[in-house]
């Protein structure tokens, strides 16, 4: 019995992983019918010519192995989707771009997605299932926690710290920090696209402009 390989949602975000995903599977002679959607509202059985199955589909299919790489945007639903995975027996998988790069001491966590045109440069840590979407950098000695997301573009510079399940929008600046004093983005908090942030953000809250500022909530993600 063979393995089989999911990416879990095959919405915009899943959708833009999977031909990242085939050509990893490619690489590992996995065939193209071993690679599937997992998407419990979907509603289609195909999309993109892969098949699309239920979460229960996917753990009742006859497998050796089970790995899905959990594609989307929202940290706290990849959180939840994530412990489900593992009380099930599915592991998780790191999906990356063959045009993506790591440099020196780069340690990233499992169930990653690095997209295209990604660049993570010397001595960062990143915990697990992080997004760095197209065109995204993280510079030296960066500290990510877990289920943090980078939407395409984001400037992350170096001695940065940002917390669990932080979303960062499209074409986002962080400052850079310094040694022993970084930039910190507090856990869940989200910066806008666009945004340049020139201080700490706190836990939780959202901002958006040049200079970044505090914003009511929701409204901000892009
Ligand atoms: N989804 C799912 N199970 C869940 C939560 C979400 O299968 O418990 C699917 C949902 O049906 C949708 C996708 O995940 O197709 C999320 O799509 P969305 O457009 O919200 O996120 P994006 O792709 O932009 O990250």
């Amino acid at each position: 019995m063979s393995d089989l390989y999911a990416i879990y949602g095959a919405s915009g975000c899943g959708r833009g992983v999977m031909p990242l995903a085939r050509q990893q599977c490619r690489a590992l002679n996995v065939p193209v019918d071993r690679l599937v959607f997992i998407d419990d509202g979907a509603g289609a059985t195909e999309v993109n010519g892969h098949r699309v199955m239920t979460f229960a589909q996917f753990v009742a299919e006859p497998a050796s192995r089970r790995l899905a790489n959990i594609a989307i945007a929202d940290g706290r639903v990849r959180e939840r989707l994530a412990l489900k995975c593992s009380a099930h027996g599915v592991n998780p998988w790191t999906v990356r771009a063959e045009a993506s790069q790591l440099y020196d001491d780069v340690v990233v966590g499992e169930g990653a997605i690095i997209c295209a045109y990604v660049t993570l440069t010397s001595n960062i840590r990143i915990g697990r299932h992080f997004h760095a979407n197209l065109y995204s950098y993280v510079e030296h000695d960066c500290a990510i926690g877990d289920f943090v997301t980078f939407a395409p573009g984001v400037q992350c510079n170096g001695n940065v710290a940002i917390g669990d399940r932080a979303y960062i929008g499209a074409g986002a600046v962080l400052r850079q920090g310094k040694p022993g004093q970084p930039l910190r983005i507090g856990e869940g908090a989200v910066v806008g696209m666009g945004a340049v942030v020139t201080k700490d953000v706190p836990p939780g809250v959202t901002v958006v402009g040049n200079p970044a500022r505090l914003m009511e909530k929701g409204g901000a993600r892009g």
